[in-house]
């Protein structure tokens, strides 16, 4: 079954168009890693699928219903950004609950996810502390606990390790894999490193200027790339 499906979907700024009439299924529980270089719209495009941004041409929908009409915060999903964006005069509890609070979720049950949450990024040590009194790790994972809290069907993420140092982005990469295993739930994840692509997709599509180049696994990217680009780009010897 299709999570997300994208048809002839573009954008434009301004008359100018960056994003060129994009296909793309996105199956049910798949780890789907759009990757590309800087500039070539994988933060525009993420962000029109979480109704962030309007689609100028085309159509996208989430399971089986089409989305365009649809605002952000009824389309059942949770972005996590690079930027963290965790409010920071609010304890990290606080953070977790905030969007559930605002649901009028009744109080056991946000202490319920809160608490699960809180244990899946081990930060169970860390609720009552202030984002200012964390380190760039604890504030992505708080980050990606206040996604989880949602029980969202679909997680989108916009290079949410760029921040980090090259250590601790890889420890993440461990810890990310291990969520998606644990919760199975769809994920679209945006990056600029191959490598990331590389080692967490279970599919990658390889974006180019505002056009999809190659959708495959990882191992059908590196061994049958498309094109010069795909080749290049994922580090293939071909
Ligand atoms: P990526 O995330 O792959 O780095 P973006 O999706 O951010 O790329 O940007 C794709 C293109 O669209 C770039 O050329 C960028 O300058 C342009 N762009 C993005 N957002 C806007 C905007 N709000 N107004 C005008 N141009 C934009
Ligand atoms: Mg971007």
């Amino acid at each position: 079954m299709a999570a997300v499906t994208l048809s002839e979907v573009r954008k434009s700024y301004g008359g100018l168009e960056v994003v060129h009439g994009i296909d793309l299924e996105v199956k049910s529980g798949e780890f789907l890693v759009l990757v590309g270089p800087s500039g070539c719209g994988k933060s525009t495009l993420l962000r029109m699928i979480a109704g962030l941004e309007e689609i100028t041409d085309g159509t996208i929908a989430i399971g089986e219903r089409i989305v365009n009409d649809v605002p952000a915060s009824q389309r059942n999903l949770s972005m996590v950004f690079q930027s963290y964006a965790l409010y920071p005069h609010m304890s990290v509890r606080k953070n977790l609950a905030f969007g559930l609070t605002n649901l009028r979720m009744p109080r056991p049950e946000i202490e319920r996810r809160v608490a699960e949450a809180a244990k899946i990024l081990q930060i169970g040590e860390l609720l009552e502390r202030k984002p200012r009194q964390l380190s760039g790790g604890q504030k992505q994972r708080v980050a990606i606990g206040r996604a989880i809290v949602r029980e969202p069907q679909l997680f989108l993420f916009d290079e949410p390790l760029s921040n980090l140092d090259a250590e601790l982005r890889v420890q993440m990469r461990v810890e990310l894999a291990n969520l998606y295993n644990r919760l199975g739930t769809t994920m679209i994840y945006v990056t600029h490193d191959q490598v990331e692509a590389m080692t967490m997709a279970t599919r990658i599509a390889v974006l180019s200027k505002g056009n999809i180049e190659q959708v495959g696994t990882p191992y059908e990217l590196y061994n049958f790339p498309r094109n010069r680009f795909v080749a290049t780009f994922i580090g293939s010897p071909k």
